[in-house]
């Protein structure tokens, strides 16, 4: 089974801490430090989901979002956004630019895997695997 998750965050602490739980939980971590590679990333390496940052360098990940919702194949690929943003209305901003989820920064250690795996077992494709 692909276990494989495309990390696309440019600070490296977070990206850090994101890949050290996922990886031990079994995931494989894909990592892309800004939006143009995450989406190049993301059309070649077939991930499970996407976590996208919000806060990134060139191009937010509302474009990000959008950029890869432009690709049909990627249609049925979890978006789940990670972002300190806690302004009222990113939620519903990112949610309308495509992600599937949405968790804040700084990152639960203790619940972030659980959460990641709940946005993929809404993906009904993923019991086919
Ligand atoms: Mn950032």
């Amino acid at each position: 089974m692909n276990n494989r998750l495309l990390v696309i965050e440019d600070n490296e602490q977070n990206l850090y801490l994101m890949r050290f739980l996922l990886e031990k939980s079994g995931f494989e971590v894909v990592a892309a430090e800004d939006g143009a590679t995450g989406v190049d990333l993301a059309l070649r390496c077939d991930p499970l989901a996407i976590l996208l940052d919000i806060q990134l360098p060139e191009k937010s990940g509302f474009v990000v979002a959008a950029e890869l919702k432009q690709h049909g194949h990627l249609d049925r690929v979890p978006i789940i956004a990670v972002t300190s943003h806690a302004m009222v209305g990113d939620r519903e901003m990112i949610l309308a630019a495509g992600a599937t989820g949405y968790i804040e920064k700084p990152i639960n250690p203790e619940t972030f895997v659980a959460e990641i795996k709940s946005y993929l077992s809404e993906n009904p494709e993923n019991t086919n695997d």
